[in-house]
């Protein structure tokens, strides 16, 4: 009997799959004009890497529902395009992962009042609403920089990346390798010591509030200043490399 109902539950994912596959939502031309204008990672990717982004941003806009907040008249395509294009940059190196439940993009003019801590913000993650919330004018600041390893889209992805892997009602669990993340833990703790005592001056402050929030800067900085990271904390950044299955040096270069 469990059997049976292993095969048609298969059977019906696969069909999901393939439906998605067929109706997902296509990039056109001017699409990737606007990638290549605003967005660094995808103009530095080879040409079949950047064809696999494009799929797989395809596949993630498919699945993402965006929402207009507090005053925001509409989420425009350039809006859906480079926030749909940081969850791809994070999770490039993992082909089936789109962050599944994280499926609603609230998007804030600017920073807002959160209801979760009754302070302004930037941005945020909601589990429980599958939510992740951010603020345009943020955003937008932190792609225009690319390399002073701000970046609050990458932030925000990156906690709800992490929350992903340990959320057990979706099929996206455990992706990030138990023994590469505990040699993770440990360098990263003797970081936030480091932050917190202000011995360090490559990571920002921030990074040394709690777990949640070393994760999401070191992030910020694999991705914006890969180059420096490596030279700096070559420990740290290796390991990143392995469990984020992807180099962001390497892939440039290539
Ligand atoms: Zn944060």
């Amino acid at each position: 009997m469990w059997l049976t109902i292993q095969l048609v539950s298969d059977i019906f994912e696969g069909l999901d799959r393939a439906r998605k596959q067929v109706f997902r939502k296509r990039l056109e031309e001017q699409d990737l004009e606007t990638l290549r204008k605003f967005f660094p990672y995808f103009k530095s990717l080879r040409p079949q890497h950047q064809k696999e982004f494009k799929h797989r941003l395809e596949l993630v806009l498919t699945e993402k529902r965006f929402y207009p907040r507090g005053g925001l008249k509409e989420v425009t395509k350039e809006m859906k395009l480079l926030i749909g294009a940081t969850i791809v940059q994070v999770v490039f190196g993992f082909k089936e992962l789109r962050l599944r439940h994280f499926k609603n993009i609230l998007i804030y003019p600017d920073t807002y009042l959160s209801t979760i801590s009754n302070q302004q913000h930037a941005g945020e993650v909601n589990p429980k609403h599958g939510a992740i919330v951010l603020s345009w004018k943020s955003f937008a600041k932190g792609l225009a920089d690319e390399k002073d390893g701000i970046n609050l889209g990458i932030h925000e992805v990156a906690h709800a990346l992490k929350l992903e892997n340990w959320i057990r009602s979706n099929d996206e669990i455990n992706f990030l390798h138990p023994k590469l993340w505990s040699e993770y833990l440990e360098l990263s703790e003797m970081e936030m010591e480091q932050i917190q005592e202000g011995k360090d001056d490559f990571f920002r402050k921030r990074g040394g509030d709690d777990a949640h929030e070393f994760f999401a800067v070191a992030l910020e900085n694999f991705f914006e200043r890969p180059e420096e990271f490596q030279n700096r904390k070559p420990l740290l950044f290796l390991v990143l490399v392995k469990l984020l299955r992807q180099n962001p040096i390497v892939l440039k270069q290539s």
